[in-house]
């Protein structure tokens, strides 16, 4: 029945977060201080599930809505940092904020961004993590087996509809 099949997926959810709480608990957070090394790599387009997308909109309604409203209304399409003479531009990830240079749902960031600089494969980009814990690969694999998507199309399939009042493109229902 379908209901069996949305418990089914919620539990596997439920024990795939444990396992990579788990792993995270595991990791040399003690040398990362918030520096630019991962978060200039923030870029938009990454895909989540609906559980991480919920998560991230759950937290934003618990947050000012000026300050929401304040990070949703950056410009994140900007000069390439460092080749600001080139013309090349980037585009950062919508949670990002660009004027503390900081995650504004860190509490509540999709996995990608709780193993970036702590897995082989996606390692600190200053060097600063001296180990990483084992499991990542296998951790990652499992990841795979959910659906994702962007948070743009997360959010286009929503309409913006529910609870939340501030969506996440700044605008308010
Ligand atoms: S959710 Fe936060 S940590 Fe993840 S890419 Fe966006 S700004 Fe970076």
């Amino acid at each position: 029945m379908a209901g069996d099949r949305v418990g089914e997926g919620a539990a596997r959810w439920k024990a795939f977060v444990a396992r990579r709480d788990a792993l995270v608990a595991q990791m040399e957070m003690g040398v990362c201080d918030g520096c630019d090394g991962c978060g200039l790599r923030c870029m938009d387009g990454f895909t989540v599930t609906r559980e991480e997308w919920g998560a991230v909109r759950a937290y934003l309604a618990e947050q000012p809505k000026e300050e929401v409203r304040r990070v949703l209304s950056q410009e994140k399409t900007v000069p390439w940092p460092g080749a600001e003479d080139t013309g090349a531009t980037v585009t950062f990830c919508r949670f990002r904020d660009l004027e503390k240079n900081n995650c504004f749902v860190y509490p509540a960031r999709p996995t990608v961004c709780r193993l970036f600089g702590h897995t082989p494969w996606l390692p600190c980009p200053i060097e600063a993590v001296p180990r990483v814990p084992s499991g990542s690969p296998e951790l990652w694999r499992d990841y795979g087996a959910f659906e994702r998507k962007t948070f743009a199309a997360w959010q286009a399939e929503d309409g913006g509809d529910g609870a939340e009042k501030i969506l996440p493109d700044g605008r308010q229902d």
